[in-house]
């Protein structure tokens, strides 16, 4: 199998990149923050409790999301492989990730790095969010919030997958397709 995670603040890149990748390499697509938001446009309880959190910008509960990531691996049992997108964003829920790919006898083989400065990250999200009418890419707030999330709680696991040999940045501004040719090279080196 090949599981890749795809890593980088809001707004790198990754949904974007995520979509190429696994039409090349045939990967089902796991991104907890679109299962999220169907959640809440079903109306369910799960959906109403986590929009609380996504509305302020702050990451939802890791017993949440990684129940949620267990859910989607069980149903599809028949998956060459997961490209993980905005998973993991914790400690714990990267722990939990290696568990649950132990369940399925396999493992991690990349994590790849969108790698883009703040103030470019915020020019896009903000335009994200007039297209989108995502909420929370319209409010300069929120935005700084996600930020503050991401650099307290996602950034420390770029070293923990650097001390395991797998994690590879690639500078995440440019054109998209010369950005996901950096990023097969990557996957197509393993
Ligand atoms: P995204 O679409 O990945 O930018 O996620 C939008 C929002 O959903 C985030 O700001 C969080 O509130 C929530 N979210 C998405 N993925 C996770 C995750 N792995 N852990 C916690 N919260 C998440």
């Amino acid at each position: 199998m090949l599981n890749l995670i795809i890593f980088g603040p809001p707004g790198a890149g990754k949904g974007t990149q995520s979509e190429k990748l696994l039409s090349k390499y045939q990967l089902q697509h796991i991104s907890t923050g679109d299962l999220l938001r169907a959640e809440r446009n079903a109306g369910s309880e799960l959906g109403n409790q986590a929009n609380e959190y996504i509305a302020k910008g702050e990451l939802v509960p890791d017993a949440v999301v990684i129940g949620m990531v267990k859910n989607f691996m069980l149903s599809h049992p028949e998956a060459n492989g997961f490209i993980f997108d905005g998973f993991p964003r914790t400690t714990p829920q990267a722990d939990a990730l290696d568990v649950m790919l132990a369940d399925f006898n396999t493992g991690i083989s990349i994590v790849l790095g969108l790698e883009v400065n703040e103030d470019e990250l915020v020019k896009r999200l903000l335009l994200r969010g007039q297209n989108s009418g995502r909420a929370d890419d319209q409010d300069e707030s929120t935005i700084r919030n996600r930020f503050q999330e991401y650099q307290n709680k996602t950034l420390p696991l770029q070293g923990h997958y650097q001390g395991q040999g797998k994690y590879h940045g690639v500078m995440g501004i440019g054109e998209v397709e010369a950005i996901f040719e950096s990023l097969c090279a990557h996957i197509d080196a393993l």
